[in-house]
């Protein structure tokens, strides 16, 4: 007998037919004998019509005030999901992630989780009930509610599933798994039977929304046993995991990320010390700047260009221009309409040459790069945010046949 955890994404659960397809999903695993914690996410578009709804009333709403709001979309799906397995005869009970035990720290609306006090899911697998939590949610120390950022039932599930020692742990969601790129956008993506977690959490971190970045992060840590899979059609999904074998494959993903924006500096002083004054100014208010570029100096002064998220860039630049007096010449312009593109594939470490492929796809679209950023086992280029689903397809078409 296991411990098996599910999490269920939004599209899984976004009617009373989808609520009792899954019902049956998590009881069939419970009639194998096994334990079943379930996660769910709020049903189909409810997160963002919440959002809308607070905007309506406050735009500027208190951080505290939205996780109090968005959290409740979960409180709904749980509690529905429960009803159904009720009405298939099943022992079931819906917790909140509070009462699951989920501690946060207090950083609201993207709040980190700090531990899971088990004793509760514990005692409810010990009565054999299929346990329903609510993803996305904590307590912090102040006793509020926390969420842990969009997309962040994901992790909810694979803390879980790292906090009971489960078996394993599976995201059914609206695709049949990790595909090397979104396969909505990219008719020719192809499924990935296995992936590594380090290039799992590349795409995600650079916005294959299919996993939450911070559950890739974890599952590694905690090894945890961790699958993709179809809400939809019972079909082997993709398997993320610490080694995957060895293929020809050099690149296994193609992920595109919008939510970027450009701050230039131009003609600042070419002396020491300037690179610092800047981005210690953005540190100190926990703005994260990304991909930076430095041009050579020219006359005594040099042109500084960073990306940071989109939610940020106003406040970037007003962080700047009160904080550093450049002289009348220094411009900080914003560019919101901007995109990062990226390759991502362990086989680049040992395989010269992805770069250059890569700047050809985008040549051949006729699609100007403004910016590029490497790492071992991936490559990033900031473009116009028009061309951006241009420039993933092109570039996917490059490197997967
Ligand atoms: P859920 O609500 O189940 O959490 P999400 O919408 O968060 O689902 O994530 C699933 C979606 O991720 C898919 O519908 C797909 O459009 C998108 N996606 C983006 N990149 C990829 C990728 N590389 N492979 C699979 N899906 C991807
Ligand atoms: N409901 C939350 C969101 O839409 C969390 C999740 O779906 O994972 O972001
Ligand atoms: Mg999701």
């Amino acid at each position: 007998m296991g411990l098996i955890v599910q999490k269920f994404g939004g599209t899984s659960v976004a009617n009373a037919e989808r609520i009792f397809n899954v019902a049956r999903i998590i009881t069939d695993e419970y009639n194998k004998g096994n334990n079943v914690v379930a996660v769910v996410s709020a049903q189909g578009d409810t997160t963002d019509d919440l959002i809308a709804k607070a905007q309506e009333i406050n735009p500027d709403a208190s951080k505290r005030e939205m996780d109090m709001l968005l959290s409740s979309g979960e409180q709904i799906s749980i509690s529905l999901l429960a009803m159904a397995i009720e009405k298939l005869g099943y022992p079931v009970i819906s917790l909140l992630g509070w009462q699951a035990g989920f501690v946060t720290d207090s950083t609201h609306s993207n709040a980190r989780i700090k531990r899971i006090d088990t004793d509760r899911l514990f005692n409810e697998i010990g009565k054999k009930n299929i346990v329903i939590v609510a993803g996305f949610q904590g307590l912090n120390r102040y006793d509020d509610i926390s969420t842990l950022g969009r997309g962040g039932s994901d992790t909810s599930a694979v803390a879980i599933a790292a906090a009971l020692k489960a078996d394993c742990c599976q995201i059914f969601t609206d695709v049949d798994g990790v595909y090397t790129a979104d396969p909505r956008k990219v008719p020719n993506a192809k499924k990935l039977d296995e992936i590594t977690f380090d290039e799992m959490l590349e795409l995600a971190t650079l916005g294959a929304q299919v996993l939450h970045n911070r559950s890739v992060e974890m599952a590694k840590k905690y090894n945890v046993d961790l699958e993709v899979r179809s809400s939809l059609e019972n079909v082997p999904g993709t398997k993320v995991k610490e080694v995957a074998k060895l293929e020809k494959m050099l690149i296994k993903g193609v992920a595109k990320d919008t939510d970027c924006a450009r701050i230039a500096i131009t003609k600042v002083p070419d002396t020491p010390g300037i690179a610092f004054k800047i981005f210690s100014k953005l540190a100190q208010k926990k703005i994260n700047v990304d991909i930076i570029l430095q041009s050579i100096g020219h006359d005594g002064k040099k042109d500084i260009a960073f990306t940071v998220p989109k939610s940020q860039g106003k406040l970037a630049v007003e962080i700047l221009k009160d904080s550093l007096n450049f002289n009348d010449e220094t411009e900080i312009k914003l560019d919101e309409n901007v995109a990062k593109i990226s390759v991502v594939g362990a086989g680049m470490e040992t395989h010269p040459g992805v770069a250059s492929k890569m700047f050809e796809a985008m040549f051949e679209s006729n699609i100007n790069i403004q910016m590029i950023s490497t790492s071992e086992i991936k490559i990033s280029v900031l473009i116009d945010l028009k061309d951006a689903d241009r420039a993933v397809v092109a570039v996917h078409d490059k490197f997967i046949k």
